[in-house]
């Protein structure tokens, strides 16, 4: 399985990505998670993306473009992958066509995930992560069992400095110029399978599995 979920910030994509790549046995590669993590661990990488991250800007293609590369050689993405954020522009979109052909490999399908943008930024608006593992929260939707705390690892929960209502605002921006046209770009190559994002986890879940797994 070699899949794309595409889609705005806040429309579920690591949530459904978490599932799903555990149930196709691929590795889940969400770009976020990677470049918070150089970010936090202050390496040259993270020095690099880290103002482009906090301000909700995307960071330079060829920067992303090289983790990608790297993330895919290794071992277990030979059998599969799951993009998770990744890629986000047109240019980043060819890189990984090429990348792709050079080691003989094609992409199954591309999932497009469809949340109205009220519902986006009520999200992203109270979602809380842990700070620990990573898993994902709502203040008001999915609450932890223990205020403030992770279900899983009882770590600390804390927002996202991206989450804040500014830079939420300039994300949906960036997202509409820069990401938007990769819906049409994956739907003429006949790859674009949409998701419908609104409903409860588990529904999403089932929409992901018939989207990717479902005859043509
Ligand atoms: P995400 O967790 O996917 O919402 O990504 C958080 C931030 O990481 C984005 O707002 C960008 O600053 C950066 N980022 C993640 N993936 C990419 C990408 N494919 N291209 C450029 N920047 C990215």
């Amino acid at each position: 399985m070699r899949v794309i979920f595409l889609g705005p910030p806040g429309a579920g994509k690591g949530t459904q990505a978490r599932r799903a790549a555990a149930r196709w046995g691929v590795p889940w590669i969400a770009t976020g998670d990677m470049l918070r993590g150089a970010v936090a661990a202050g390496s040259p990488l993270g020095r690099r993306a880290k103002a482009f991250v906090e301000r909700g800007e995307l960071v330079p293609d060829e920067v992303v473009i090289d983790l990608v590369a790297e993330r895919l050689d290794r071992d277990d993405a030979r059998k599969g992958f799951l993009l998770d954020g990744f890629p986000r522009t047109l240019a980043q979109a060819e890189a990984l066509e090429r990348l792709l052909a050079e080691r003989g490999v094609a992409l199954d399908r591309v999932l497009d995930f469809e949340v109205g943008e009220e519902e986006l930024v009520r999200r992203l608006a109270g979602r809380r992560i842990c700070g620990r593992c990573g898993a994902c929260y709502h203040v008001h939707s999915s609450p932890p069992q223990a205020e403030g705390r992770c279900d899983r690892c009882e770590g600390a929960l804390v927002q996202r400095e991206d989450d804040r209502p500014d830079t939420v605002r300039r994300r949906l921006q960036v997202y509409r110029a820069a990401t938007r046209p990769l819906v049409e770009h994956y739907r003429v190559q006949g790859l674009l399978e949409m998701v419908p994002g609104e409903g409860t986890v588990e529904e999403v879940f089932q929409a992901v599995l018939a989207a990717a797994e479902g005859g043509r």
